[in-house]
């Protein structure tokens, strides 16, 4: 425990008890959602946007309060191993410049990041936001559609991986932003591998089934995931540590992550 955390003790985001950034009672209260995405396309999220997660989303994005990145992702990464999907990488959605400037941080980057490095997979920072875009919020799912339509592009060398690419957004509602960005990574070569989210809003966009394929093992080509491997993790390309050995041990480690309760962190430099 730092200094700063005896001067100000962690509390709660989601029922603001002392002790924890997300306390174990909240952590019960959570059920990760399973489902496709598209066929073949695995769908995970930590929760549904209600409740004592609800106000441990929004702080984390709108206090904002970046540091709970870690204490929230735990959840997220105990759904992937309980699952037992296979990722080769991940990438996340990414905001435009501007709007990253305003908020001082990228949520689902920051997620990313935690989940890449406790999942031991690289992370992919290809993906660009190229044009602003307005807050979906209050939209309708046609304005959606064509507010995010080309808003995002692949722009590193080499392309996206063509297997177990995951990519990670905080929220959920339509799912118009996901698929934007699907699109692009299907316009530089690459194939969505699996969805991961925080939070499902209300019901989320449709989902094709509620069970997930059998677990399988991926076989990176010759793509971000593959062609760096010992190099760091970095913003324009994958780093190390994709192999199958590495993937198929994932799966084993499930009973021992912790439902989301722990420390706080404590504040992160932005
Ligand atoms: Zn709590």
């Amino acid at each position: 425990m730092s200094l700063l955390d005896w001067i100000f003790p962690a509390r709660c985001a989601g029922c603001h008890s002392p002790g924890s950034a997300w306390c174990a009672a909240c952590a019960r209260s959570l059920e990760p959602l399973r489902a496709e995405w598209a066929p073949g396309v695995p769908f995970i999220a930590a929760g549904r946007l209600e409740g004592p997660w609800q106000r441990a989303v929004h702080s984390f994005k709108y206090l904002p309060r970046p540091q709970l990145a870690a204490a929230l992702a735990r959840p997220l990464e105990a759904a992937v191993l309980e699952s037992g999907l296979a990722l080769s990488a991940l990438a996340w959605i990414p905001l435009h410049p501007s709007r990253e400037r305003e908020r001082g941080f990228n949520q689902s980057e920051r997620l990313a990041r935690v989940l890449a490095r406790s999942l031991g997979v690289p992370l992919c920072g290809g993906l660009r936001r190229v044009r602003p875009t307005a807050p979906q919020v209050g939209l309708s799912q046609a304005v959606r559609r064509a507010n995010v339509a080309g808003a995002f592009r692949w722009q590193a060398s080499p392309p996206p991986p063509g297997l177990g690419l995951g990519l990670v957004d905080d929220v959920l509602t339509t799912g118009a932003t996901l698929q934007a960005a699907e699109a692009a990574l299907a316009a530089a070569g690459g194939r969505l591998g699996a969805v991961l989210v925080l939070a499902v809003r209300g019901e989320g966009r449709p989902l094709v089934a509620q069970t997930l394929p059998h677990p399988a093992v991926t076989s990176p080509g010759k793509d971000c995931a593959s062609q760096l491997g010992g190099a760091p993790i970095s913003d324009l390309a994958c780093g190390s540590g994709v192999n199958g050995q590495r993937v198929r041990s994932l799966a084993g480690r499930a009973r021992t992550v912790l439902r989301g309760a722990g420390p706080d962190p404590g504040p992160r430099p932005r």
